[in-house]
């Protein structure tokens, strides 16, 4: 009995709780008899003399047991009964009819008014008291019964759960009300047989429906079966078919079909393999999903001896770019710019949308040098290409698509872009290898402009991987202070006054070498290092100017190179601040040099900078005029004094007559803003001569000394004084040309 839910064991064994019976006779005796027979079994009891009496007491007690006279005044037992039976509380109490001998007419009537058993008259009292206990336990399994189907019921409805039975013939045995409500039918007429339920299948998967349910048949086993069922309402819902045929020998064959509703499930699947494998402000498919459709079309281009181009293609500076727009623009935008792409390519072309950042080789760093480019990054893979210029030929359309701009909330933007492509077989054949060679061609090609695209090749790999090594080293050297400074004089023509000294950093790395500043200064910006580079930079030589201002009589500045990352990091341009207004150095002493074409890209927030800098005293330099957009009209509008003029312009002076005429304009027009002019990397004396004819201030360059260390420059700045006040340097000032550098030379 241990498997069986422990009420059933207790009604079984015949033990039940003392109960109220309720007794309706018109014969006093045995309304007395019966009730000491009851009572005498623990349980209360109510006696009414008539059948109105008994529906009455009814309203206000609910019992567990009723014994009914068939003849009593008013209401007799058959009607009485039949009135219980509609009442709430009256509809599974059981009811002993009391009935005559023999009498079979009456028996029939009890039990159609809907009494549960009946005792023939004259009343055997010893018989009686079984009767009772029988139909008790009898009363209490059906009550058990019908408690577990409500239960089993509830469990179905919560579960989506529904079933139905056939016979051999497909006629409906048994259809559960779950199937009504999966299926959204009305009770009547239900389901015919099982050619009607074939019919709400989904046409799309009825014959596969029908074959399984066959097999099931034919093989006597059970099937499980996802598929689509469409409702009465015309509502596609999603189910698990469970099909048992149940063959059983005697009885006809059966086959029994369990239907869950999984929509639900199906729903949140699909949701949940959306967000894992698409992009959700495109639509188009993520890295995860695209690698997965790579490696698969990898595989068929490999059988197939096809070739395959991983195109990595983006919008340069995608964070600028929304930088001025609010966050719905930037979506719309991005929808936009997906749009134009999947309008460029073939509908057998691969597309996906890389909208995360970092999602590469994380711990080598190179999410982290890649990162600036990866906001708005798109994977194109054209299959089977019959020439290796297809990729070319693609990116042309591309590009040109781009050329137009885009519109969003009246605004007009146009988009700078650049691309990567790698080759399959050629440059490798997995996937994750393929986008990150393309990546890197992406990263080379977007520092040449607007709509430039580059084939991978090895050599491109080796200069990422040295600025992957180099990364982690210049933050090793950082750490150990192993950066230093060198100083690099520059002079006024006019009077060979030692103006000002540049501040250059230098790394001398243990391995490598000397590694030029444009490299590793590069790095630094990329890895975010450039604060606090610049900041050691510039304490270390306003402090070394400090001690030189102790050690000789001088009054030259001292001029600090910013990088555009330095200038627009808030942090790193506290720190300067900080130190400026700490140290005892003379804020007129100190110069910062900005490039023009990081003025240009920023110019509001340079400017309000800038104006910081000057505002207290300091100085700002132009450097390296005439590599960008050599705007002087623009840059005219900056709190500069000084106009740095580049040294590809001054190497070319001696030999083109045509430049040493642009090199003369620039300086004329820089005197009209009132800008101070120097010549930047002057090497000999003819450039230094043609300068001074062309009325340039200052010069800087080997010619007067090369960048050198704080301890050589002490002995340079020694022989420049000594050579100054030499009696001959003063009839000579201006027109001798003097070399005073190479025994310092840190070249
Ligand atoms: P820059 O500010 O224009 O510095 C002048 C560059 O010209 C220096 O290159 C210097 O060594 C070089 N030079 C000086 N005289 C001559 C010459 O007569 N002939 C030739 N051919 N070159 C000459 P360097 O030191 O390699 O620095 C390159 C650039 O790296 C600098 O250009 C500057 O933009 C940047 N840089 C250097 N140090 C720092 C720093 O501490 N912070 C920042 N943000 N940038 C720095
Ligand atoms: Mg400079
Ligand atoms: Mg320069």
């Amino acid at each position: 009995m241990t498997g069986r839910h422990p009420d059933i064991n207790r009604v079984l064994a015949g033990t039940r709780d003392p109960l109220h019976a309720l007794i309706a006779d018109d014969d006093s005796g045995i309304l007395l008899t019966l009730t000491a027979l009851l009572e005498q079994k623990g349980h209360a009891v109510s006696a009414v003399g008539d059948g109105a009496a008994a529906v009455a007491a009814l309203s206000t007690t609910d019992f567990g047991l009723i014994l009914l006279d068939i003849c009593m005044p008013e209401l007799d037992g058959f009607d009485t009964c039949s009135t219980i039976r509609q009442l709430e509380n009256g509809k599974n109490v059981p009811i002993l009819m009391l009935t005559g001998q023999d009498d079979t007419e009456s028996v029939r009537k009890a039990f159609e008014a809907g009494a549960t058993d009946f005792v023939a008259k004259p009343i055997n009292y010893a018989l009686m008291s079984y009767r009772i206990d029988y139909i008790l336990r009898a009363a209490g399994v059906a009550e058990e019964l019908r408690k577990s189907q409500q239960r089993s019921r509830h469990a179905q409805r919560i579960a989506n759960l529904g079933h139905i039975e056939w016979d051999t013939s497909r006629d409906i045995k048994h259809c559960s009300r779950g199937i009504l409500e999966i299926l959204k039918l009305p009770e009547q007429p239900g389901l015919s047989g099982f050619d009607d339920f074939v019919a709400y299948v989904h046409p799309e998967d009825r014959s596969r429906v029908v074959a399984a349910v066959e097999q099931a048949l034919f093989q006597g086993s059970a099937l499980n079966l996802e598929h689509r069922i469409v409702r009465s309402d015309g509502e596609v819902r999603f189910v698990l078919q469970i099909t048992e045929a149940r063959p059983n020998p005697g009885v006809l064959e059966r086959m029994v079909v369990t239907l869950q509703d999984i929509t639900d499930r199906i729903d949140i699947e699909n949701r949940m393999h959306a967000l894992a494998y698409y992009d959700d402000l495109t639509g188009l498919p993520n890295r995860s999903l695209l690698i997965q459709q790579l490696d698969q079309l990898l595989r068929g281009a490999a059988r197939y001896e096809h070739s395959t181009a991983v195109i990595v293609f983006g919008v340069d500076r995608f964070d600028k770019v929304v930088e001025g727009l609010d966050h719905q623009e930037s979506e719309n935008l991005i929808k936009l710019i997906a749009e134009r792409i999947k309008n460029t390519c073939r509908e057998c072309d691969l597309l996906s949308r890389q909208s995360t950042e970092g999602a590469v080789d994380a711990g080598t760093g190179a999410s982290q040098l890649t990162a600036k480019l990866r906001n708005d990054e798109y994977v194109i893979v054209l299959s089977a290409i019959n020439s290796l210029q297809a990729a070319s030929v693609f990116l042309q359309r591309l590009v040109e698509q781009f050329r137009h701009a885009f519109t969003i909330s009246d605004r007009r933007i146009y988009l700078a872009t650049s691309a990567g492509i790698s080759l399959a077989p050629i440059d490798g054949d997995s996937s994750n290898q393929l986008i990150k060679f393309a990546e890197i061609a992406r990263g080379f090609a977007s520092q040449e402009g607007g709509g430039s695209f580059r084939y991978f090749k090895q050599e491109l790999n080796q200069r990422v991987m040295r600025k992957f090594s180099l990364a982690d080293d210049l933050r090793k050297a950082l750490r150990e202070d192993r950066l230093e400074v060198h100083y690099q004089p520059r002079i006024r023509l006019a009077d060979n006054h030692l103006v000002s000294v540049e501040a250059l950093c230098r790394w001398k790395h243990p391995e490598m070498g000397s590694i030029p500043p444009t490299e590793f200064i590069e790095i630094a910006e990329e890895e975010g290092l450039i604060g606090e580079l610049g900041a050691r930079v510039f304490e270390t030589a306003c402090n070394q100017l400090l001690d030189w201002r102790r050690e000789f009589d001088c009054d030259f500045g001292i001029s600090v190179n910013l990088s555009p990352d330095q200038l627009l990091d808030e942090e790193a341009m506290r720190r300067i601040f900080e130190f400026v207004s700490s140290s005892p150095i003379d804020n007129h002493l100190v110069e910062f040099e900005l490039t023009e074409s990081t003025l240009l890209a920023n110019f509001d927030t340079s400017l309000s900078i800038l104006n910081r800098c000057v505002d207290i005293g300091c100085g700002l330099a132009i450097d390296d005029f005439g590599t960008g957009y050599s705007s002087l009209s623009y840059l005219g509008n900056l709190p500069a004094k000084t106009l740095k003029i580049d040294k590809s312009f001054i190497h070319l002076i001696e030999s083109s007559m045509q430049y040493t005429a642009i090199v003369g304009g620039i300086i004329k027009l820089a005197h009209s803003l009132g800008l101070v002019v120097v010549a930047e990397g002057v090497e000999t004396a003819l450039q230094r001569t043609i300068l001074q004819q062309e009325q340039c201030d200052e010069i800087q360059g080997g010619l007067v000394g090369w960048p050198m260390h704080a301890q050589a420059f002490a002995s340079w700045l020694d022989d420049f004084q000594q050579e100054r006040s030499r009696p001959e340097y003063a009839d000579n000032e201006g027109g001798v040309v003097r070399q005073w550098h190479s025994n310092y030379s840190a070249r």
